[in-house]
């Protein structure tokens, strides 16, 4: 016991209330002792380094998926929070495509105005601010900030919540959008985002977000969704729940292929807009599957268990044979999966990246060192760990090379796997 106060001096231990609504909260998974997700270190911070347990439950009353432990805000989001949405192609496309249908449907009245929650590098609003469209970025991580402003974006760095909400409606008017891509399920005080969304809004005005769904993490068995950052887990069913909670409506959804399968929420006021049916047929699909029910998270729950020893083993084995084995993409959610298979510098030599703040320095938890990917191509590995697996098509035909000479990737969504 003493051991766990220890470990946890720094986390909210909420026990089993649900943070939205207040109900039990019922434990389906326990990843174990964590470090945090974007924390790269360099050899000197190595004895300071922050542990958290991360362990994942359903509410009984709202079905909202959601950690038991909180990890505070400033910890995570900070001037060298290291992730860029401009870091992949494609999801600079899909942020761009984003920005040009808001501007083609929301954005369309008199001097219309944006907001995005989380706004990074600013990939969304860059296309926004070049249709000449009044916008506002909220963004707490400093380093990506400045990348947007310096593009001419506004940012204003903070952490959005109720007061912030009310500043900027005073300040510039309401907003007909407020946006957050990967951002709200980083947040574990909603209640404040609402009461900041309703400061905020237009009275016709929308919220929409987008983030990780939990039907597709439990179809593709992608456990390694759950890190310190993705407090919640979000299904239709639980934000709609919860958009009620706070005088809000979901009115309509969209599953997306980015990022392993997320889903667009939009919300409106209540009773502002007609629900699309897509909402209903999510809902419902939920309900007969079982989503957020135990039985389907406990299996899922086993199968994560299956997985992290497969690739153990599977490692072992490798190195066993004489292979030369090292990892591609030191992403956030390598994490879960390094540090809960126990995977260290003996099995993984050290992991590839293109984010020149993670290069050069180690990985959270295992200490796998961190070098850059422009040299994976003259390296002699035979089998590459695919941690950036969400990446997949992008990065297998830009490393064609590495194939064609006989490298394997080794992949382990939705099961242990070499190719
Ligand atoms: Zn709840």
């Amino acid at each position: 016991m003493n051991n766990q106060v220890q470990e946890h001096n720094s986390t909210i231990d909420r026990g089993i209330m649900c943070r939205i609504c207040g109900g039990n909260v019922q434990e389906f998974i326990d990843l174990g002792r964590q470090p945090l997700s974007d924390a790269f270190l360099t050899p000197a911070e190595i004895a300071d380094e922050f542990f958290y347990r991360l362990r994942v439950g359903v509410c009984e009353s709202c079905s909202m998926v959601q950690q038991l432990d909180e990890v505070p805000r400033e910890r995570m989001f900070h001037a060298a929070y290291p992730y860029v949405s401009a870091g992949s192609v494609r999801m600079r496309e899909h942020f761009a495509s984003t920005a040009r249908e808001f501007l083609d449907t929301e954005l369309t009245g008199q001097d219309p105005f944006i907001v995005e929650i989380g706004s990074n590098d600013g990939s969304m609003l860059g296309t926004v601010h070049a249709a000449g469209v009044r916008h506002l970025g909220v963004e707490p991580c400093s380093g990506v900030a400045d990348v947007a402003r310096a593009a001419g974006i506004r940012v204003r760095s903070d952490f959005f919540e109720e007061s912030v909400g009310a500043e900027i409606a005073a300040e510039h008017g309401r907003a007909e959008v407020v946006f957050a891509a990967n951002t709200m399920c980083h947040i574990p005080y909603l209640d404040s985002i609402f009461r900041g969304i309703d400061a905020l809004l237009a009275s016709d005005g929308v919220f929409v977000f987008e983030d990780p769904y939990l039907g597709d993490v439990v179809d593709k068995v992608s456990f390694d969704q759950i890190y310190d950052e993705h407090f919640y887990l979000f299904s239709a069913t639980s934000v709609a729940a919860m958009a009620r909670r706070f005088d809000f409506e979901l009115v309509d959804v969209r599953r997306l292929p980015v990022h392993g399968g997320e889903v667009r929420y939009t919300i409106a006021r209540a009773g502002a807009r007609t629900p699309s049916a897509a909402v209903a047929e999510l809902v419902a699909d939920e309900r007969t599957r079982g989503l957020a029910e135990l039985p389907t998270l406990r299996k899922f729950a086993a199968e994560v268990d299956q997985i992290c020893r497969d690739l153990e083993r599977t490692l072992v084995e490798l190195r066993a044979g004489g292979m030369h084995v090292v990892g591609y993409g030191a992403t956030a959610k390598s994490a879960t999966v390094i540090n809960y298979a126990g995977i260290g510098p003996e099995l993984v030599t050290c992991v590839f990246d293109s984010t020149p703040a993670k290069t050069g320095r180690q990985m959270p938890g295992s200490h796998i060192p961190v070098v850059p990917a422009a040299g994976f191509a003259d390296y002699e590995a035979d089998c590459a760990v695919l941690f950036a697996w969400n990446h997949a098509e992008e990065i297998l035909a830009k490393e064609q090379a590495f194939a064609e000479r006989g490298g394997r990737w080794l992949l382990y969504v939705p099961n242990v796997r070499l190719v």
